[in-house]
């Protein structure tokens, strides 16, 4: 089995992990209501998609 040769450095250890952050998804405007909401996903407020009513969260 390959092993490395030396323990790698806290200083290169952080250095490669310098890109690990996780971002925030970027919240777009709703098309229909407004508000706030995730791309690519359904609108939690209105239940609209594309456009469409695809939740009935709107009726009840
Ligand atoms: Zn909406």
């Amino acid at each position: 089995m390959a092993v490395p040769k030396k323990k790698t450095s806290t200083s290169k250890r952080n250095m490669r992990r310098a890109h690990d952050a996780l971002t925030v998804d970027q919240a777009t405007k709703c098309s229909n209501c407004g508000e706030l909401k995730r791309p690519h996903h359904v609108c939690e407020a209105c239940g609209h998609y594309d456009g469409k009513t695809v939740s009935s969260k709107q009726e009840s």
